[in-house]
């Protein structure tokens, strides 16, 4: 897979020098949240399900700013599931901490809705009695780059944040391409969904059908006016990926984002208008024969700003990921 590559290209040319440009964002000295700092809290959904957010995350997200990872539990009477196990091994150790106030048994799964090391890096710590369930691109992705990955997460991190030691710990059960696995707790299932494409073509969606609960790692960052971040590319299929989420789900669905609160099923509208609408305008913008740079300045949409990383996210990342994708085909 070609996403490291690029996640590295555009991230090391362009993120930093424009984090360092607003106030609101961190400086090229200071992660976009502190791995050494976050607090995370429980919040029960529904019995036996959990939501793990920064303590912080309400607020930032009403602010437009990032918040670090959301995680989550599912409890039934034979086994227990965890979704998501962080950036490090401090914050590993505080969703574990959470996970036993709500149940005494060792967790038997633990999730990773991508390779992305905020939400994975934490595999090493698990005891090797629980299983931890990977979309096979994610652990082939991790086998071949967690090096440069690392590389990646300690530019935009910080060193000091637990991400050194890391060493790769894959999947013990990996979902296929285009798979579905139920997983059997006791009195509870939970379903790991491939529905495609979503941020790094390695994508798990955690979906709970008895509390109506998904957890959707990075394919949504949070509720407005949080944005998708095109690192790896591919638009089209990005939007037909959340598109296609948006009608599996029931309209009272709860979705846990990958950096935010709870947010419903009609939030989701945010994101995909965003995408719909870059696609419409690069897409009109190839048609008039203009140039990545014409583009930009013609494709500035407004109207989804308030997004604190809006001026990173949108012109740096997402409509030169939207002009490659539909110039090149
Ligand atoms: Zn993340």
């Amino acid at each position: 897979m070609h996403p490291s590559f690029l996640r590295r290209a555009l991230l090391s040319l362009l993120v930093l020098p424009c984090l360092a440009l607003g106030p609101a964002l961190a400086t090229a000295q200071e992660p976009v949240w502190d791995g050494n700092k976050v607090q995370m809290r429980s919040e029960q959904l529904a019995p036996g399900v959990y939501a793990f957010y920064a303590d912080d995350a309400q607020a930032l997200n009403a602010q437009g700013k990032a918040a670090a990872t959301s995680a989550g539990l599912v409890v039934g009477s034979r086994a227990s599931l965890l979704v998501e196990t962080m950036l490090n091994q401090r914050l590993l150790g505080q969703v574990q901490a959470l996970s036993a106030q709500h149940t005494r048994a060792p967790l038997a799964y633990a999730v990773n809705t991508s390779a992305h090391g905020d939400h994975s890096y934490g595999n090493m710590y698990l005891p090797a009695s629980t299983r931890i369930v990977q979309h096979a691109a994610t652990s082939r992705y991790v086998q071949q780059h967690l090096q440069e990955d690392k590389a990646f997460m300690l530019k935009n991190f910080g060193a000091g944040r637990g991400i050194e030691p890391i060493v790769a710990r894959t999947g013990d059960i990996l979902v296929p391409a285009g798979g579905r696995l139920t997983l059997d707790l006791g009195g509870i299932a939970v379903e790991l969904i491939d529905f495609g494409f979503a941020q790094t073509g390695g994508d798990l969606f955690v979906w709970e059908p008895a509390s109506k609960v998904m957890w959707t790692g990075n394919a949504v960052v949070a509720g407005k006016p949080a944005l998708p971040w095109l690192l790896d590319g591919h638009l089209a299929e990005t939007l037909a990926t959340l598109r296609k989420v948006y009608d599996f789900l029931p309209p009272d669905a709860r979705i846990v984002p990958g950096h935010g609160v709870a947010i419903g099923r009609e939030d989701l509208r945010w994101s995909i208008d965003y995408l719909a609408a870059v696609q419409a305008q690069v897409q009109a913008a190839v048609a008039q024969g203009l140039t990545l740079e014409q583009t930009l300045a013609q494709v500035r949409m407004p109207e989804f700003r308030g997004y604190a990383l809006f001026d990173w996210v949108h012109p740096a990342l997402n409509v030169p990921a939207a002009y490659r994708d539909l110039t090149s085909k």
